[in-house]
């Protein structure tokens, strides 16, 4: 058999493109059960539009979480530091 598939490619899948137009529509709800079913099949194959899954699901859950709450202040980085600096 062949050894090539050794090295994989590291700039993805194939099927990126597709993957990446249901994952989106995941995220919004609007995708179809076909499209989820496919989605979910294929991210048991591919490492890399699993990662993307994980990823967008993150963010999303971060901006959800952030419209639930109130909105972050600009500074709260600034205002975390200085505490750290203040009880250090
Ligand atoms: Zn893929």
């Amino acid at each position: 058999m062949s050894e090539t598939s050794e090295k994989k490619e590291s700039n993805g899948c194939a099927e990126f493109k597709k993957c990446l137009e249901i994952l989106h529509l995941m995220l919004a709800n609007e995708a179809s059960s076909d499209e989820e079913g496919y989605f979910h099949e294929h991210i048991g194959n591919c490492m890399f539009c699993f990662e993307q899954y994980e990823v967008e699901k993150q963010i999303k859950e971060l901006l959800q979480t952030k419209l639930a709450n109130r909105p972050v202040p600009a500074d709260l980085a600034a205002t975390i530091r200085l505490k750290v600096f203040q009880s250090a």
